[in-house]
């Protein structure tokens, strides 16, 4: 999409704007590559937006309180050790609230995400990076099992994350701390009984250790399905975000709250397109044509 020409498509933005004055849009972010450009999108999304907090939303969804013009939350995925490494400042410094959803099971280790443990390894057997992303793919279809059984034939790799002290901190500074799950599985791709393992483990670190909010959840990937839906209302847990590259309808579901990709390292242009929606629209079409 990056040669789709963002510099043209931008003049449009305004526009959508405008449009779309009345539908939140949430941002999702993994890491923190490039500080300076990501406070540039700050700076940008300050004068565009006004930056809600989860609670602002959760007001919204549950007491019926009417959101903010041109309403905007800002999330990351994966509790990223570089959030607060070079996010942490921005946020601070900008008065920025935002929303990490973290995986409990790396919290304190020097376990890596599953995903790049494939990327280091097939990186040294000299796989090219298009092959990388199809063996990544299809682990990500595979129950879920069969996915742990695969990565069992890679050699560990390791990878500093978050400490606790550190989550303290974020949560300290509005960053809201929330659920992404234990070990980040496909949730469409896992048995009752490890969905329903995943959730409980969630549940008890977030107890013990005092910080996260359980009900708070991003799917892994984006992946979800009727039965895990299910099982996340047996849970109480309220709210749940997609990966589905758009903006939210003008009445929400708070179980399939929409979300656009974005990352640090995204040129302001691009940035600002995916931001408008009009990004998420030409995905949308380009999906269509793709059927
Ligand atoms: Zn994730």
């Amino acid at each position: 999409m990056r040669n789709f020409g963002y510099k043209s498509l931008r003049w449009f933005s305004p526009v959508l704007n405008i449009l779309f004055k009345n539908r939140l849009r949430v941002l999702a972010y993994h890491d923190i590559i490039d500080s300076a450009n990501f406070e540039a999108q700050i700076i940008w999304l300050k004068s565009k937006y006004n930056i809600i907090d989860i609670s602002t939303l959760q007001s919204h969804l549950f007491h019926n309180q009417p959101l903010p013009k041109n309403s905007l939350l800002i999330t990351l995925d994966d509790g990223d050790k570089t959030v607060y490494t070079k996010g942490l400042h921005i946020f601070k410094k900008h008065q920025v609230p935002s929303c990490l959803f973290i995986i409990t099971d790396l919290i304190n280790s020097r376990k890596d995400f599953w995903w790049n443990t494939i990327i280091k390894n097939e990186e040294k057997n000299g796989l090219s990076k298009e092959k990388i992303m199809e063996v990544i793919n299809i682990c990500k279809a595979l129950p879920n099992d069969q996915r742990l059984n695969y990565l069992q034939k890679y050699k560990a790799t390791f990878r500093d994350q978050l400490t606790l002290e550190e989550v303290q901190e974020l949560k300290e500074n509005s960053v809201f701390i929330a659920n992404h799950s234990h070990t980040h599985p496909m949730f469409d791709k896992v048995n009752e009984a490890e969905l329903k393992d995943e959730l409980m483990q969630v549940k008890t670190f977030f107890e013990e250790k005092g910080i996260g909010d359980f009900t708070v959840f991003a799917y892994p990937n984006g992946n979800s399905n009727e039965r895990s839906e299910q099982l996340l209302i047996e849970n109480r847990i309220r709210m749940a975000f997609l990966f589905d590259h758009k903006l939210n309808e003008k009445h929400i579901n708070p179980l399939r709250i929409s979300r656009i990709a974005v990352d640090s390292d995204n040129p302001l242009s691009e940035f600002k397109t995916k931001v408008s929606g009009l990004h998420p629209m030409i995905f949308k079409v380009k999906k269509k044509l793709q059927q």
